[in-house]
């Protein structure tokens, strides 16, 4: 492995200088691209692991499954026992929690994207050993995770800090703290897996580009299809409701026909900024097809869904919409079903069909309304008895 820029980095320096200099630079680690022959010695199977990771950079991986894989052979080197990995979030510009073991993503806002051990890994692009008593800010983080120690290295794409693998040892834990040498070797893991994140990391950038709708710039049918199997495994596996909004514009072939498709693709921008305004993180907005779109709302049951289809329905009924002058306000109406699984269907296709069955109804009721597929249930089940 060549000498880079990295390599040059030596904290050892400034702290003679200074021996009271405060944290963070006194967590920080001096460490090289090439390992010490004792500690290649004493340390063989943990060399061993690196070895390992260097043989897997051929493979074709999601980048979730690689942050996995760092966090499982971080473990055969140091073992942890708290773990979150960040990785850079193109869309938001943030860090996110990618990966976490044996803790919450959302466990506090020490973890979210503010985390201080992620700051610190931009800033110095080096390992850092932390330990309580030294910084108000890593000493809340430890606190939240009830940890004594913290060994956070930064991971990179194309040379730059994208990400941290952060990993935890507790209070109570008798093993002992995480040492300079298990930040070495961890750091020449980084190093070897630079090229498998980087490639990773483009291709779910790529990824991204082919489930954006380029009209809307909403997620697309193809996104919403992957999006709702995933949540249906989340919610049979927590056993929580989730709901499903189809949505139509009522009428738009009118308005198509008589301002032009520039004006129709127009008008379409302008009802999706109303149906992603004040959408929680968690929910899917995508584009299902023409003038139609979908919604998916984790943890949700048919009475809120209702209260979300039923602001929206009014956020669009109130609007003004300009059809291609400001002199020409246009008034424009949607309909929405909603179902509900588990309550109306337990299966992917069921729960399309549902809410597409309500969506129907709405339009057959009179257009500009919400229609659950419960009550079209209950009313089929009337006219059957
Ligand atoms: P309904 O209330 O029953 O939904 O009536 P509608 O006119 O909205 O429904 P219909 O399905 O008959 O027509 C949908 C129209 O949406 C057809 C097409 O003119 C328009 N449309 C579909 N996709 C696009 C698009 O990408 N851009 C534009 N400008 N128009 C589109
Ligand atoms: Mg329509
Ligand atoms: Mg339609």
């Amino acid at each position: 492995m060549g000498v880079n820029a990295r390599e040059m980095f030596s904290m050892s320096a400034s702290e003679s200088a200074d021996p009271a200099s405060s944290p963070p630079e006194r967590f920080v680690v001096e460490v090289f691209s090439e390992l010490r022959p004792e500690t290649i010695q004493k340390r063989w199977e943990d060399v061993n692991v690196i070895l390992r990771m260097s043989m897997l950079t051929g493979l074709q991986m999601q980048l979730d499954a690689t942050l996995n894989l760092l966090c499982d052979m971080a473990a055969d080197i140091a073992p942890f026992d708290k773990a979150i990995v960040y990785f850079w979030d193109e869309n938001r510009e943030l860090m996110e929690p990618r990966i976490a073991r044996h803790v919450e993503k959302t466990a506090g806002k020490e973890i979210a994207s503010g985390n201080i051990l992620n700051v610190w890994a931009i800033k110095y692009g080096r390992p850092l050993l932390v330990e309580h008593g030294h910084h108000a800010q890593s000493d809340a983080l430890l606190l939240a995770l009830a940890a004594g120690s913290a060994l956070a290295v930064p991971l990179f794409v194309s040379n730059r800090v994208t990400g941290s693998l952060q990993l935890f040892r507790s209070t109570a834990s008798t093993a002992r703290a995480f040492c300079k040498e298990d930040a070495q070797l961890l750091w020449i893991l980084s190093l070897v897996a630079e090229n498998l994140l980087t490639r990773e990391y483009a291709n779910e950038g790529l990824l991204r580009f082919a489930f954006t709708d380029y009209l809307t710039g909403l997620r697309t049918r193809g996104y919403f299809e992957q999006q709702l199997e995933l949540e249906f495994k989340r919610a049979e596996r927590k056993q929580q409701k989730f709901a499903l909004l189809m949505i139509d514009i009522d009428h738009f072939k009118v308005l198509n026909d008589t301002f032009g498709h520039h004006v129709g693709d127009q008008l379409l921008r302008d009802v999706t900024s109303i149906l992603v305004k004040d959408m929680r993180e968690v929910d899917t907005v995508a584009r299902y097809g023409g003038e139609e779109f979908v919604i998916i709302l984790p943890e949700t049951t048919e009475t809120g869904a209702v209260f979300v289809a039923q602001r929206l329905r009014r956020a669009v009924d109130q609007a003004k919409f300009f059809a291609g002058s400001p002199h020409s306000v246009q008034h424009l109406t949607i309909s929405i079903g909603v179902a509900v699984y588990d309550t109306d269907a337990q299966f992917k296709r069921d729960l399309i069909e549902f809410a597409d069955a309500a969506l129907y109804a709405a339009k057959h009721a009179g257009r500009n309304r919400v229609m659950c597929y419960s009550e079209l249930a209950r009313k089929e089940g009337r006219e059957v008895s």
